[in-house]
């Protein structure tokens, strides 16, 4: 992939709403998943699962995101004595950081081999702070690494991927300069979505 793709990754995803309409639509898939599985809490599996979604007001989205409601797809069971939260995987958000997960994947993997002068004005368009910045670099090459989910998938790169310029690497392991792979990527990071406690929000 040469940089002319990285370039284009603010135009053909992170300012284009229709690519978050279509994360939704992933999203809702997913919770659909989770509620036809049922509580996995309860001793005999009995109960039912009922929504309990919860707001979400991510940041970093094209203008159109703002103008409507966000809700993370989260629901609790409906046995009394357990009534146990479960919010499935998202394409969308990403454990509790308050922005979109596309942007943070996207932004941090742009550090990477994008002119910093150019990295700066999309992190000035899309708002972000350049300490949140800073610790996204920081979530992925320490946090990530260290991960339990990043120890056990990791073997799966073949040639083996570069630690040190993630998320870039695995932007190129994925091929994401078409929007399928995106999601892809995104899908494949799923799990890393319900790792944290679900409820808000740091960065
Ligand atoms: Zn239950």
């Amino acid at each position: 992939m040469k940089r002319k793709t990285r370039e284009n990754w603010y135009q053909c995803y992170l300012a284009k709403w229709s690519v978050y309409e279509l994360l939704e639509k992933c999203d809702a898939d997913l919770a659909e998943k989770c509620r036809l599985a049922g509580c996995l809490k309860c001793p005999a599996g009995e109960g039912r699962l009922h929504r309990s979604d919860y707001r979400r007001k991510p940041r970093g989205g094209p203008e159109e995101a703002k103008k409507v409601e966000t809700w993370r797809d989260s629901f609790c069971c409906d046995v009394e004595g357990c009534r146990k939260r479960h919010t499935p995987p998202s394409v969308r958000f990403l454990g509790r950081k308050v922005y979109w997960g596309v942007v943070v994947v996207l932004m941090a993997a742009m550090q990477h081999g994008l002119k910093p002068a150019r990295v700066e004005v999309l992190r000035e368009r899309l708002g972000i702070d350049r300490r949140t910045l800073e610790r996204w670099r920081t979530w992925w090459l320490a946090t990530f690494v260290d991960s339990q989910f990043w120890k056990e998938v990791r073997a799966r790169f073949l040639p083996v991927l570069s630690q040190k310029t993630l998320p870039w690497s695995l932007c190129e392991a994925f091929e994401i300069d078409r929007l399928d792979r995106l999601l892809k990527l995104l899908r494949f990071l799923r799990p890393l979505t319900t790792l944290w406690v679900p409820v808000p929000q740091d960065d």
